[in-house]
Formats: C-alpha cells, structure tokens, sequence
C-alpha cells in the first residue's frame, strides 16, 4: 500500500497474502523455470498432473477450510459467478423464482429481479425479517425455485441467523434450496458452523487475501447444479472452462491461513473496530447505524451515518486527508450510488450521509487514530462552511 494512505475500504478488496503470493508463484512462473507448473488440469499427461495435484489439493483444502467435502467445491471466478450460478441454478434455469432479502449484494439482487424474482424485508439492522420470509414462502408455495440470505451484509456487516433461516425454509419450503452469500462473513466466521443447513454458499478470495477473480460456490452433495457455463465438462460437469490453477491455489493458501489465524485476528481487529466507532461517534453529527450493543456485526465493519453532508462530499474530504472509505455502493465508474440497504433499513434521510470504514487483519491503531482525525477535520471544514 502506498504508505501514507489509510485504507479503510478493506470490505471492497485487500492485498494479497504473502502466504498467497509465494503459493502462486510456481504457477506463474516462466516454462524455462525448473519450479514452473503450468499445465491445463483437464489435460492426462505428466504436465497436466502436476496441476491435477495442486487443483485437488486446494479443493481439499477450500472444503476442510469451509467445512465441507471435496467434490461439493465448484471453483467460479469469483463471488458474483458463484452468485448467479446459485440463483439460477445453471442453464436451463431452474422452475421457479428466488426469493431473496432486500438488502443483498447486486451479484443476489439483480440476479433474482431479472428472473422475476421476489424480496423480502429485513429489521433497521439490516437482518432478515422471518415472519416476513415465512409469509412469502406460504403465499408462493409450490413456486420457489431458491431462497438466498446473505450470512452478513456487505454494507453494514450485519450477521443474519443463518441457522434460524435454514429451520424455517425447511419447515414452510421443503426440498427448496437455500443459499447464503459468505463473501464477506468467509474473512472473519466460521462457516463450517454457520451454515451447516445450507445448500449453497457463495465465497470469493479477495476478501480474504487471495487474489482477485476467483471464488467458489459450495453446492451440497444432492443440490441440483446445472452449469452456469457450459465448457469442457471441468468441475464435475458443473462449470465449464479452465480452471485457474494460480489463482485457485493463492486464494486456498489465503483461506487456509485465514482459518488458522482467526480467533487472533477477529480479537484484535474487534478492538479497534471499537475504538473507531466510539471515537468517531463521540464527534458531533455522527453516530452508528446499528446499535452495536444489539446486533452482531463482523469484527471490521463500522458504518456511521454522518449528519448535514453528502455522502460524496465527506468521502472527498476524507480522502484530502489521505483516507480511503466508502459510502455506500460504488458503480463500475466509480461513481456513490444510492445505497439500497440504507434505504431498507429506513436511514435514507438526505440530511446524512452514510459511511462504510472496514478494517482489514493489517489495520493498525495508527489507522484508526489517522481516520478519527480525518473525520473531525473534514465535519469542521463542512460546518464553517458560510
Ligand atoms: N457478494 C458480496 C456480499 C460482496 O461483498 C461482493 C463483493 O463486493 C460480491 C458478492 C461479489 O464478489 P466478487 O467481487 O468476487 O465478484
């Protein structure tokens, strides 16, 4: 990272592991380089199956990772693949439509509209609202073709109950699949705990410090899983192409390291999580969306609604002071959108300006103080303001 920056965006992305870079190295290596393992995975010959050796071994490693078996590992590139894949189930589409919560990540979202879908409402913490999805799935019985919560929120890092969830859509909707998007729970949860009833699971590495554009979805033994994209036949006839053998084996070595160190990790970055948050909030106009006291959120997320600015105006300013956050959702162009889960939550007033800070397993107290700073130099730049 460029040194001066403080990178409080950790949520969008993080940096590589040096754990995940030196595991991808043979893999990226020039043909002349004696370590070099370069063949296709699908290929039978003596190149092929060293790459053969390094995909099975980071499948094996992904499902002990994520806390489940081998061959129910589908590699994706990435969280928005595993998504669309879940939700439509592969090609042809499921019969039926999704039934999702109002405030998932758009890879759920559009997915679920453009199939015709159906949402549902969550709590002012961004949770799913259960009577409201057991009504739903009463009214449409017969009707759904998967119902998809996410395990935490991406904006407000917010954890759902997914095991509540899992009972209930046995209970009202047996034999419909449900899914849970853990791109952002996978960094900081257990997931082999959290989502035993699950029949499908959306991860991506770069979360967690692995490299970018790849991922996985967990389809359970038993879940029908048609291809999404038809190829060659690769990952048991469920995702045609060739696999990226790299990737796939920097974002095992991340996951994996992720696992061993987390009780340190999620300890530490809680505690200065915090402290972000009572520092920040003890600056007049800005409070917590959530009550922390009420809701479990994931140790690096802290959003704040901050009171008479815009949500683009506040984020400049930060970032004059050398401060990288978020507001709510970024376009491709870059651009602040709307943020649809504030709005379900009922926090869209205009008078506030809501902002995502996400720390990351390497933020430090110096980070913390540096944005806490940040924050009261740009509130007072904006309220003496003639
Ligand atoms: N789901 C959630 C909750 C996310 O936060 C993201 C990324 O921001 C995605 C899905 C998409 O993942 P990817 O960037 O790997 O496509």
């Amino acid at each position: 990272m460029a040194g001066h920056l403080i990178d409080m965006d950790h949520a969008a992305t993080t940096a590589l592991r040096p754990v995940a870079r030196a595991a991808m190295e043979p893999f990226l290596a020039p043909c002349d380089d004696p370590s070099a393992v370069y063949g296709n995975p699908s290929g039978s010959h003596v190149i092929a199956r060293a790459a053969v050796r390094a995909l099975d071994e980071a499948r094996e490693q992904v499902a002990d990772s994520l806390g489940c078996l081998p061959d129910e590992v589908v590699f994706t590139s990435g969280g928005t693949e595993a998504d669309n894949h879940a939700i439509t189930g592969g090609m042809p589409a499921r019969r039926g439509i999704p039934v999702c919560s109002a405030v998932e990540h758009p890879a759920v979202l559009s997915v679920t509209r453009a199939l015709g879908g159906s949402t549902v409402g969550v709590d002012q913490a961004g949770r799913i609202d259960l009577d409201a999805l057991g009504e739903r799935l009463v009214d449409l019985a017969g009707q759904v073709s998967v119902v998809s919560v996410m395990t935490a929120n991406n904006e407000l890092g917010t954890v759902n109950d997914i095991g509540a969830v899992a009972t209930l859509v046995r209970e009202v909707a047996p034999g419909v699949p449900l899914h849970t998007d853990a791109v952002q729970a996978a960094p900081w949860l257990d997931l082999s705990l959290c989502a035993p009833d699950v029949d499908l699971v959306s991860v991506s590495a770069h979360k967690l410090g692995g490299p970018r554009g790849v991922g996985a979805l967990v389809g359970r033994r038993g879940t029908v899983l048609a291809p999404l994209l038809h190829g060659g036949g690769q990952e048991h006839d469920r995702r045609g192409g060739s696999h990226d053998v790299a990737g796939i084996v920097g974002f095992a070595a991340a996951l994996r390291e992720v696992v061993a160190q987390r009780g340190a990790t999620n300890d530490r970055v809680t505690a200065l999580r915090d402290r972000l948050r009572d520092r920040a909030t003890s600056l007049e106009g800005v409070v917590s969306t959530v009550d922390p006291g009420e809701v479990e959120v994931l140790p690096g997320h802290c959003h704040l609604l901050v009171e008479g600015v815009s949500g683009e105006e506040l984020l400049l300013l930060l970032e004059s002071h050398d401060v990288c956050a978020s507001a709510a959702s970024s376009c491709a162009s870059g651009a602040i959108g709307s943020s649809h889960v504030v709005t379900a939550i009922g926090h869209d007033d205009p008078g506030h300006a809501p902002l995502r800070l996400t720390l990351g397993t390497d933020s430090t107290n110096r980070d913390v103080e540096a944005t806490v700073a940040a924050l009261a130099l740009s509130l007072d730049r904006i309220r003496d303001r003639p």
